[in-house]
């Protein structure tokens, strides 16, 4: 796979890069709004061409796939650009600003023939992989409710955009709420009718919210819990999900990393599950590419990109207005 990389960004160089390596890829080309920052990042990273121009990047013949990771107001038209040009596309979470403009985005591509995907990273760790094959086989009986916990601290070095820019899709909830609606909807397989929500900012944000609680009522009738801040120095992450036979436990496992503790209780007792301690990002790139040899699925693909935005979007909606929101998937 010959990839480009569309953002010059902290995520591509921290997990990216080295996953399209790990899976055989070779990366390109990178765009960045800057020539001078396409240059310098291109060089720290050993990628051949640094561009500035998107039409010039999509225009290599040799480019076979883009991966996007600008910000994300710039996801929808970068993303529709590749398409035009005929790139199978990787995106990153949130689609975009709107779930219309991600239906768009899912629907052109799939018209014109191309994989395109979505870079939701929790489902393609060992430990949620674990949790969904418990659930799956039964082990806890009929769902009756989940817990989300992923209020985290939000490093230094990603203060930026995320908490001061509402413009640029910054704000807890198109970050990480996205990510939980997609592990949610993973684990039970179902997707959320409607939400309440309540969101704050504590500290951190500055025209954006930092924190935000929210309840979804899924199909089935279960519950679902989440609480999502970039404020949170020692809260820990983690999944509970709770059947008439049985609970699952889950620590420390909403994060880029193969870690955390799953425990199993049911009326046999407290037992720990183990789970495949992979790279979470090297799954996600090795599905996509098979993919693209039409021999897999991409692990989140476009229509999982939009119900993650969705669910987001009515969370958002429904902390503004303090009403129950219905979760509109844009007809997709
Ligand atoms: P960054 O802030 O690192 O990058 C976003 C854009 O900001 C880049 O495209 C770049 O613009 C610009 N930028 C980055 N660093 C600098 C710098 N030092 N100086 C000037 N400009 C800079 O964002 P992230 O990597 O944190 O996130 C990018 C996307 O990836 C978002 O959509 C986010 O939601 C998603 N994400 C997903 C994760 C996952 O696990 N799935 C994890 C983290 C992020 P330019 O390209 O024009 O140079």
């Amino acid at each position: 796979m010959r990839w480009g990389l569309v953002g010059a960004s902290n995520i591509a160089a921290e997990h990216m890069i080295g996953a399209m390596r790990a899976t055989g890829g070779n990366v390109r080309s990178v765009l960045s709004s800057s020539a001078d920052r396409a240059r310098d990042y291109a060089a720290q990273n050993g990628i051949e061409t640094g561009y500035s121009d998107l039409a010039q990047m999509l225009a290599d013949p040799e480019l076979d796939a883009v991966y996007i990771s600008t910000t994300n107001e710039k996801h929808f038209p970068q993303a529709m650009a590749a398409i035009a040009a005929g790139k199978h596309v990787l995106c990153e979470k949130p689609l975009a600003m709107s779930v219309a403009d991600a239906v768009t985005m899912v629907r052109v591509a799939r018209g014109a023939g191309l994989v395109f995907a979505t870079n939701h990273h929790l489902r393609n760790a060992g430990s949620h992989l674990a949790i969904r094959d418990l659930i799956a086989s039964g082990r806890i009986g009929t769902v009756l409710s989940v817990r989300v916990f992923h209020a985290v601290h939000l490093p230094p070095h990603l203060q930026g955009w995320r908490i001061d820019n509402p413009a640029a899709g910054g704000g807890v909830i198109p970050d990480i709420t996205v990510h939980d609606a997609d592990t949610v909807r993973f684990h039970l397989g179902e997707d959320p009718v409607s939400v309440v929500a309540m969101s704050a900012s504590s500290g951190m944000g500055q025209g954006v919210e930092d924190s935000v609680m929210s309840v979804w009522a899924m199909p089935s009738g279960a519950q679902v819990m989440a609480h999502e801040s970039f404020t949170h120095q020692f809260a820990g992450t983690g999944i509970e999900i709770h059947g008439t036979e049985g609970s699952i436990f889950a620590q420390g496992v909403m994060t880029q990393q193969p870690v955390g503790q799953i425990e199993l209780v049911t009326e046999a007792g407290r037992e720990a599950v183990s789970y495949s301690n992979h790279n979470l990002y090297e799954r996600a790139v090795g599905l996509f590419t098979d993919a693209v040899s039409g021999n897999a699925s991409p692990s989140a693909d476009g229509r999982d990109g939009v119900a993650s935005l969705a669910v987001a979007q009515a969370v958002a909606r429904a902390a503004q207005t303090g009403q129950r929101t219905d979760v509109d998937y844009g007809g997709l």
